[in-house]
């Protein structure tokens, strides 16, 4: 069952959106060598909560967070911990809100210090394709249209597709109808409708792309040991364009003055 969304649910869901947007501009403050991603866990949940709104990864499916950090070769659903940050590191934090009885939900990978120009240039990718992803979220075109897109920018990288897992519909659940998946074919999967509301959130890894989760029942990793990135945006579809409802630029502003 896919629920399109009215203009007032859209709004709503824009504002859970732009807390998680500042959320993670307020965790990238604090992201240098040393920190750990525990820390980082406490200022997100922090933060949220004295916005108005509750953590929405908390207590989901029994996930013990409020973000999920994920170092290097963890793809995502990495659980915060006393592991403290190395320069050279890249971090995916994801990060979900519930305001209003909407959830925001949007993940950026974040630099330790400096990295390596592979690491760069495998986030830039991720980042470019998750925007391809975005171009094709237009009422009439189809799902399939989305992941094409994705695949095609992370595959012309030399990059691979995860497939385990995929973007979702987003609404007054974290997990809508449809499932996103950031590889297909184009004109395939379902057409996509006004007031439809996704999250795109590619997830390329350097080497291949099958993954394994850990023991922990949610860390789930690169099955080579090579570098992931992930990065998401949630979506409102439009005639004619892609309504992002998430925005990176508090990260950017963050970062730039570094
Ligand atoms: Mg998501
Ligand atoms: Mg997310």
């Amino acid at each position: 069952m896919i629920y399109l969304k009215t203009d007032e649910e859209i709004e709503l869901l824009r504002a859970s959106n732009m807390l998680v947007s500042k959320t993670l501009a307020e965790v990238a403050k604090f992201i240098e060598p040393g920190v750990t991603t525990l820390r980082l866990d406490t200022i997100a949940e922090e933060y949220i909560r004295s916005n108005g709104a509750i953590p929405a990864f908390k207590g989901y499916g029994g996930f013990p967070n409020t973000l999920c950090t994920s170092v290097n070769d963890q793809v995502v659903h990495g659980i915060p911990s006393d592991y403290a940050l190395q320069e050279g590191d890249i971090i995916s934090v994801d990060c979900g809100v519930v305001l209003n009885g909407f959830v925001g939900d949007s993940a950026y990978t974040f630099a330790v210090g400096e990295i390596s120009a592979e690491k760069k240039r495998l986030c830039d990718f991720t980042r470019e394709s998750l925007e391809e992803g975005v171009r094709q979220a237009i009422a009439g075109k189809r799902v399939g249209d989305i992941g094409w897109a994705v695949q095609t920018k992370a595959e012309s990288g030399g990059y691979s597709v995860v497939r385990t897992l995929v973007g979702h519909g987003l609404g007054r659940h974290m997990h809508e109808s449809p499932e996103v998946p950031n590889y297909g074919r184009r004109g395939t999967g379902i057409r996509m409708n006004k007031g439809l509301v996704i999250c795109i959130e590619p997830m390329i890894n350097m080497g291949v792309k099958q993954t394994r989760t850990l023991n922990d029942g949610w860390t789930v990793i690169t099955a080579d040991g090579k570098p992931s990135a992930h990065y998401e945006y949630a979506v409102a579809v439009r005639e004619g364009k892609a309504d992002v409802l998430t925005t990176f630029e508090f990260i950017n502003e963050v970062l730039q003055k570094r």
